[in-house]
């Protein structure tokens, strides 16, 4: 057991677990930062297994702890304190999903139902409502079924980032490729994803399901019940790799589609693939202001300390799946230590 995994079941002990809770910070808000929730065999799994944040009983479990010991709000929410200059309340916390999975509607909405639970859905918008998977996922499914002939692949400014990743033969894993690609300008992102996918047959309908985007009637729904929904680009771009025209375009039509669709203001925005520095920069803050936002999500670790200063750098806490109920609970008591 490592340092911090100790630490994580000390403090969760019966008894101490209360005490800890009295010493840890009530003024920060939390924000956990999850993409799916889904029960996969890893083995046989075709897409990417890092986007799966926990299984169906897993969260379940995390939920019953947030709703006993937090007060779950959205960024409407956060809105309206700082509107009627009230101040945030304690162990204020944002439950939030990025991109825009079936299985947000299917798996975690009616256990977030069940505790009286509100989130936030982060959408791609040019995915809703479409069979396509990610772009992400399609690159994934077509490295790991070995149907990319990656040593032939010209990767221009990103050869020499992939060279690291290749094996004896030159072969890059889906992790490399990954890398290389997401550090890429976007026109060249599109052209060589373009020309991956020459050829390439469509996946099959049962394994497409795996990945399948949410519909916008489980959109309208789920903003029926409370559920608040923000923009995730239209295309998953990568804002700091696009032309400032690009990342307009994609902060202002995500935005007005959305609106169309749920008939409710939007106020948030996640920045996809934010844990790197490139893409988010001082520029695209700027356009995202200017596209009418009012707080700005990143993938960074840690507690949102002071909100007014932070509101379009806002860090996260990254739930994945290896995480245990454990750890869950330390990182929502301490997040600057387990972020
Ligand atoms: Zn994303």
């Amino acid at each position: 057991m490592n340092k911090r995994a100790l630490l994580s079941s000390l403090i969760c002990r019966p008894g101490i677990h209360p005490v800890m809770a009295g010493i840890s910070n009530r003024r920060y808000v939390r924000i956990l930062a999850y993409h799916r929730v889904l029960d996969i065999d890893e083995q046989t799994y075709p897409f990417d297994c890092e986007l799966i944040s926990a299984s169906v009983r897993d969260f379940e479990r995390q939920m019953e702890h947030v709703c006993s010991r937090y007060r779950v709000v959205t960024f409407a929410d956060l809105e309206e304190y700082e509107q009627n200059n009230e101040r945030i309340p304690e162990n204020t916390l944002i439950i939030t999903f990025d991109d825009g999975y079936a299985d947000n509607y299917e798996q975690a909405f009616p256990i977030l139902e069940r505790y009286g639970l509100k989130a936030v859905f982060f959408l791609s918008t040019d995915y809703i409502g479409t069979d396509t998977p990610f772009w992400f996922e399609r690159l994934a499914y077509l490295v790991k079924k070995g149907m990319v002939d990656t040593s032939r692949l010209d990767l221009g400014p990103c050869a020499g980032i992939a060279g690291k990743w290749r094996d004896h033969r030159g072969v890059l894993p889906q992790e490399g490729l990954y890398h290389a690609v997401i550090r890429l300008p976007n026109r060249d992102r599109l052209r060589l994803l373009r020309q991956i996918e020459e050829g390439m047959p469509p996946l099959p309908k049962d394994e497409a399901a795996l990945v399948r985007p949410l519909t916008w009637d489980q959109v309208r729904e789920m903003a029926d019940h409370g559920m608040e929904i923000g923009s995730h680009t239209r295309s998953h771009l990568i804002l700091g790799n696009g032309s400032p025209k690009e990342v307009a375009q994609e902060l202002e039509v995500s935005r007005r589609t959305i609106e169309e669709q749920i008939s409710r203001p939007v106020r948030a925005v996640s920045y996809p693939i934010a844990s790197y520095d490139f893409a988010i920069n001082p520029l695209v803050i700027k356009l995202v202001q200017l596209a009418g936002y009012r707080f700005g999500v990143g993938y960074t670790s840690g507690p949102v300390r002071r909100l007014t200063r932070e509101r379009y750098q806002l860090k996260r806490l990254k739930i994945e799946r290896y995480v245990s109920f454990d750890r869950f609970r330390a990182k929502l008591l301490f997040p600057g230590l387990f972020a």
